[in-house]
């Protein structure tokens, strides 16, 4: 019933390694990408871990733009804490959107950059034996 559905699974065998940690996994934990699901939720927490770091670069930035280039009155200091908490938690999405796709993309390359085995490399094993 679904053979005429073409998937790019039917590319690959029922067991793929994945290409983050090297485990075996059925190819339904894998994704496009050929990264497992706990690769994934890993990289998803580095991202935010990291979007957090940019997300407060961010909002420093900020807040030394307001002090030293605004130069803001006293009486609107509420309104600028929370327009500088507004901006970390926007730089925190942002950053680790760019993070995460920055993992994804440095990790595309990599797959293309490394041949199926039949192709280099050929006197890796059938070095001098003699
Ligand atoms: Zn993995």
């Amino acid at each position: 019933m679904t053979r005429e559905r073409v998937s790019w699974r039917d590319r690959y065998p029922d067991e793929v390694t994945c290409v983050r940690c090297l485990e075996v996994y059925d190819q339904m934990h894998l994704d496009r990408m050929l990264w497992c699901d706990p690769c994934r939720r890993r990289a998803r927490e580095r991202a935010a871990w990291y979007g957090w770091i940019g997300g407060l670069l961010f909002g420093v930035a900020c807040a030394a733009y307001v002090w030293f280039g605004i130069r803001p009155t006293d009486l609107v200091t509420g309104g600028w804490v929370a327009t500088l908490l507004a901006a970390v938690w926007i730089g925190q999405k942002v950053a680790r959107e760019i993070v995460y796709g920055a993992m994804r993309f440095r990790n595309a390359r990599a797959v293309e950059a490394v041949p199926p085995a039949d192709s280099g490399a050929p006197s890796a094993e059938a070095g001098p034996s003699e």
